[in-house]
């Protein structure tokens, strides 16, 4: 008898991080994210993205949960919370080291800055990265690795970032992505090197945002990442890290964004966008969708 093929449903996931409160550009995430998934008969995923622990607070967890309740959202439990998983992006940032894919690197923020100001008064601008930071300066990739790991050994603050010309010759295929959202759509491929050698393990908190993304996204399944437009440049980056790391590649969705009455992206600070200033307010779930727009 032929073996019978059992679709597996697809998997999508709305993942904020608890550094602040939920405001109405949340709310289209999580909704898109939900409509989406029911058109696809998929799954919808929370996972509570925690790692720095120097921004994310247990109440704004709380807060979170209560917001996304209100909203009509029941997610599946236990639901994955970054702090509680370490040792994943620990294991993946040991695959990077065992192939000499990233580097410790031992600038300070001041030094950077020093460097990159120093090099600019000569005339040239320092290259930036899509968020505005100035490339890390190459000079720590070129230590002498016992003398890297001496600095190490005696306490030197650290951070491990990936050595971005060394990643980028590894890789034989296009880092091509299947991009459906409201900017630029198709089979996409972009060039990760324009964030050069980007920081993938922090010294005051554990894993960095790109590498813990790409990790939970491949542990938890995720076929399909639906999130808002500001995050679009940091595809190509997270693609490149799942070739690294043989983790399979999910859809893109990248959705629009909402923006205040001076047209800056909504922040976590704004009172009157907050869920919860909303529905003190006396606001319905429904009112919330109209507010945003979403059917
Ligand atoms: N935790 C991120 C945020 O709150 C979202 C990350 C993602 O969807 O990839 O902005």
């Amino acid at each position: 008898m032929p073996d019978r093929l059992i679709a597996t449903p697809p998997v999508f996931r709305f993942a904020p991080s608890p550094n602040g409160h939920l405001h109405l550009g949340h709310a289209l995430s999580a909704l898109i994210n939900q409509d989406m998934a029911r058109a696809a008969h998929g799954r919808l995923l929370l996972r509570i993205e925690d790692i720095d622990t120097v921004r994310c607070r247990p109440e704004f967890e709380v807060a979170i949960l209560e917001d996304l309740a209100w909203l009509g959202f029941a997610f599946e439990t236990p639901v994955r919370r970054q702090s509680e998983h370490t040792a994943d992006y620990q294991a993946a940032l040991g695959a990077l080291k065992a192939r000499g894919l990233v580097y410790p690197a031992f600038m300070s923020r001041s030094e950077i800055r020093a460097h990159v100001a120093a090099a600019e008064a000569k005339g040239s601008p320092w290259p930036r990265d899509p968020d505005g930071s100035p490339l890390y300066p190459p000079m720590d990739r070129d230590i002498d690795p016992a003398e890297a790991a001496k600095r190490i050994e005696r306490g030197d603050r650290h951070v491990w970032r990936l050595d971005m010309a060394q990643a980028i010759a590894q890789v034989t295929t296009p880092l091509a992505f299947e991009e459906t959202g409201d900017g630029e759509k198709g089979s996409l491929i972009l060039d990760p090197t324009v964030w050069g050698d980007v920081m993938l393990w922090r010294w005051d908190a554990p894993s960095s945002y790109h590498l813990s993304v790409v990790v939970d996204d491949a542990l938890q399944g995720v076929t399909h990442v639906v999130r808002g437009l500001d995050l679009f440049a940091a595809t190509p980056l997270h693609r490149l890290l799942q070739t690294l790391l043989g983790l399979p590649a999910p859809i893109y969705h990248h959705h629009r964004l909402l923006t205040d009455n001076l047209g800056r992206k909504l922040s976590k600070s704004e009172g009157d966008t907050g869920l919860s200033e909303l529905r003190a307010s006396g606001l319905s779930p429904v009112d919330i969708r109209r507010r945003i727009s979403l059917a």
